[in-house]
């Protein structure tokens, strides 16, 4: 009998664990409660973004996701909207360039196709933003996708592996013998396994401190709009100035300086800005995204939250002022204090893959890496850094972080 394996959540990481380990012959069936792509995964606006990622295993697992795509595109049963048309991080204040120029000398020497472009070029690329726009980090690496679509496309390959999807059934605590785990307990009854894969993002914590197991992993809340569709007009995905005060990576630049970036929306409301926008298949475009960090996944927009976005998207893109919105959401992203996942065995037969901060990128091939592990086969990459063994910060609600 081939080994049993339970996958509880239906997101981009539980999709891809379950797809390749049934690919290696595992008896798989995923758990979710509610339907595939309900959580961060579906709701995401797709940035495949390589731009600001850390060195380190962060970047590598990065430009590994990043080809697993060309090979999923061929590989899954059906299709999922995929764009490489780059990314990038525009300012319009020329007292940020420096900032810019040091940064994109900085990734080139990670290893990333990346330039500075002038304003001219950033307006040919993203037809409704501002007209003194003076330039950008572009970054070829960057894609786009539509990422319910690669959930869906993941979990079609799933099943045509002969894995078993069940949607609508909750996992409220976990069953041990001893400190083996040995299965489930849902709304549905108990389910037993092998093993089982956590691969809840942003409700594991809740869950594990359910069976009395800590698992420091934090939620952050972005807010979404999404326009009616819209003639082509954006071609990469796209980040403002704001965004840059959320990564690690800019505030250690030596001409940083916190001053040059100030936002007076975001003093105003106190939330912190994304601003981004990406445009799909469609035509409808995505915008983004306010961000706070509730103490339990809440999954609603906010009314001042939806005002800030607002605000913020028609100073920088004034050709969008007057569109139509057909729908708003918000998501929970999860995220550990040093910004990777924990993808380990945590107790015997019990597996963690949770935590992703990045995992349009990451979460792909955190699956194929969940599989390795199950199967015992060498892992395409170290694995240390995303130990369950290394220190990891608590999680203190309400508290800001940067990627
Ligand atoms: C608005 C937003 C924008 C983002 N933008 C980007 C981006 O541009 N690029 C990027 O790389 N990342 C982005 N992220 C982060 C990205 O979405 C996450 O890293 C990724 O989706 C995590 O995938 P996951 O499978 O771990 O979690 P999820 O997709 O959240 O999946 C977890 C699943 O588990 C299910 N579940 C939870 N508890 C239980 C239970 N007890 N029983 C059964 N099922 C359960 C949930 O319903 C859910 O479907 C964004 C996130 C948000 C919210």
């Amino acid at each position: 009998m081939s080994t049993s394996v339970l996958i509880v959540g239906g997101g981009l990481v539980g999709t891809s664990s379950a797809y390749f380990s049934a690919r290696e012959g595992l008896n798989v069936t995923l758990l979710e409660q509610k339907h595939v792509g309900y959580g961060a995964s579906g709701r995401n606006p797709g940035f495949v973004w390589l731009h600001c990622r850390n060195p380190g295993w962060a970047l590598d697992i990065s430009l590994k996701g990043r080809a697993l795509y060309d090979q999923l595109r061929e590989d899954l049963p059906v299709p999922f909207e995929f764009r490489a048309d780059g990314g990038l991080i525009y300012f319009y204040d020329e007292r940020q360039e420096q900032v810019f120029k040091e940064f994109v000398a900085a990734r080139q020497a990670d290893g990333l196709d990346m330039s500075l472009i002038d304003g001219k070029e950033v307006k040919s690329l993203v037809g409704p933003i501002r007209d003194d726009v003076v330039g950008a980090s572009f970054c070829a690496n960057d894609a786009q996708i539509n990422t319910p679509t690669v959930v869906a496309a993941l979990a079609a390959g799933a099943r045509a592996e002969g894995a078993t999807l069940r949607e609508g059934i909750t996992v409220s605590k976990l069953i041990f013998s001893g400190d083996r785990i040995i299965g489930v307990e849902t709304n549905e009854g108990n389910f037993f396994a092998d093993k089982v894969v956590i691969a809840s993002g942003a409700w594991t914590e809740k869950l594990m401190r359910a069976s009395g197991i800590e698992v420091p992993i934090g939620r952050e809340r972005l807010q979404v709009m999404a326009t009616k569709p819209l003639p082509p007009q954006i071609k990469p995905v796209v980040y403002g100035p704001n965004a840059t005060k959320t990564y690690s990576l800019f505030k250690n630049l030596p001409s940083w300086d916190d001053a040059l970036f100030h936002s007076q929306i975001e003093e105003e409301t106190g939330y912190s800005l994304l601003t981004l926008a990406a445009q799909r298949a469609n035509g409808e475009i995505l915008l983004g995204c306010p961000m706070d960090y509730p103490s339990e996944v809440d999954l609603f927009p906010s009314l001042d939250g939806l005002k800030a976005l607002a605000e913020d998207i028609m100073g920088d893109f004034p050709g969008l002022r007057k569109v139509g919105i057909d729908r708003v959401w918000a998501g929970v992203l999860p995220f550990t204090s040093d910004m990777v996942p924990v993808l380990d065995e945590i107790a015997p037969g019990l597996v963690v893959a949770a935590g992703h901060v990045f995992g349009n990128s990451a979460g792909p091939m955190s699956g194929k890496l969940i599989s390795q592990l199950l199967t015992g086969a060498k892992p395409d990459l170290d694995m240390t850094a995303v130990r369950w063994n290394r220190e990891l910060d608590p999680v203190i609600p309400g508290a800001s972080v940067n990627w």
